[in-house]
């Protein structure tokens, strides 16, 4: 074990690992790990299918299928505002890729990098991985407001990239323009680059469109933009994501992608580009679903006596415990609600270093309503039985 590198041998199994395989064992509702419940989108598994049988099946370019990297420059000109071009885009194996071979190129050895806590797992050790220095910047329950005091007084001399994960998961909130407005000031004012990981871009419930940091004057040239397939489409087993960035950047990042996975399933490809194009109602259906999914939750959660924390995006609710009326931590609850009642569910403080909070619970809510009614009447009767 001497030869294992620090970073991994102090690592544990991520918590939606260890949840899933909990609750896959024991037989639980899964309210834990981000997936909805269904197949996913049956004309899009279809152009999937159409594509294994008549297109290649041999390596795409490294960088990706040029149909989907101009589907994705098509989509976000159409949805954002955004005027990328195919050149700017490298295609991964899921946002989790993009994350890593951002942080591979743009980190070195002594660089310090800001993470927003709740902060998602991958980042703190991949970061540490490359030798960089993570320093936390915290938000807090029930509002996960960005405190730009403290994000200030992080920075210093070696300071060299922050990491934005806008929507925000575990909580569900999103910046608003005059953070996101904020931070871009900071950024340049810093010289700072900026890992955008706005996987959940098009999870917003709040009827705003969404506004990427990299859209603020200045930034476009410093920051990459992550983006995923799995989270738009709800198919989070296909591990597609993107990132885009200025061509300063972006040749960077494509060389520490090509030996990562160097590319991704070309059927896939074929298949998310169709996926992109389709008409903006056809999103909107979709978005009105999951919204229907979190109200439902939301419901059964608050009767079942739990306070629910706002939310304007992503699949996840929180709750919060203490305002629950339960005395626990929140891994305590999680591994308890798992064994005894039946649900898992996700504690945040795993977003967080040893100093964060320890009160908040993730639920995701894209399930089919069936389940739904049935977690909260688990999470009613375990709840019930704490008291
Ligand atoms: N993004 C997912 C979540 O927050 C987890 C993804 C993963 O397990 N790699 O639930």
């Amino acid at each position: 074990m001497s030869q294992v590198h620090p970073v991994y041998a102090a690592m544990e199994t991520t918590i939606f690992e260890h949840m899933s395989g909990l609750a896959r064992q024991l037989g639980a509702i899964n309210l834990g790990q981000g997936f909805p419940d269904g197949q996913g989108p049956p004309e899009i598994i279809a152009a999937a299918a159409r594509a294994l049988a008549e297109k290649s099946n041999q390596y795409p370019p490294g960088a990706g299928l040029p149909e989907l990297r101009d589907a994705i420059c098509g989509f976000y000109a159409r949805r954002q505002g955004l005027e990328l071009a195919r050149g700017d885009v490298v295609v991964t194996s899921g946002a989790t890729e993009a994350i890593a071979a951002c942080i591979l190129a743009l980190v070195r050895p002594g660089d310090e990098v800001v993470l927003f806590e709740p902060a998602y797992d991958a980042y703190r050790p991949m970061v540490r991985r490359a030798g960089g220095v993570p320093v936390a910047v915290k938000l807090g329950p029930p509002n996960w407001r960005y405190d730009l005091a403290q994000l200030k007084a992080a920075l210093t001399g070696r300071t060299r990239l922050l990491i934005l994960n806008d929507p925000l998961n575990p909580s569900g909130t999103v910046a608003s323009e005059a953070e996101l407005a904020a931070i871009a000031e900071i950024c340049i004012r810093h010289d700072l680059h900026a890992i955008c990981d706005e996987v959940w871009e098009d999870v917003r419930f709040d009827g705003a469109r969404h506004r990427s940091l990299m859209s603020f004057p200045g930034m476009a040239g410093r920051a990459v933009k992550i983006g995923s397939a799995g989270k738009i489409f709800g198919l989070t087993g296909w591990k597609i994501g993107w990132m885009c960035a200025g061509p300063a950047m972006i040749a960077a990042l494509g060389r520490a992608h090509q030996f990562l996975t160097y590319t991704s399933p070309p059927a896939l490809q074929w298949a998310v580009a169709g996926g992109l194009a389709m008409p903006d109602d056809w999103f909107a259906a979709q978005g009105e679903a999951w919204a229907a999914s979190r109200d439902r939750l939301k419901r059964g959660l608050e009767q079942a006596g739990y306070a629910v924390l706002p939310n304007a995006a992503t699949w996840f609710l929180c709750a919060d415990l203490v305002a629950s009326g339960i005395d626990l931590d929140d891994r305590t609850f999680s591994e308890r609600a798992l064994r005894e009642g039946g649900v898992a569910s996700i504690p945040v403080s795993a977003f967080f270093d040893a100093a964060g909070p320890r009160r908040v619970v993730r639920f995701c809510f894209t399930k089919s309503d069936a389940t739904l009614d049935e977690a909260a009447e688990r999470l009613a009767r375990f709840r019930t039985g704490l008291l």
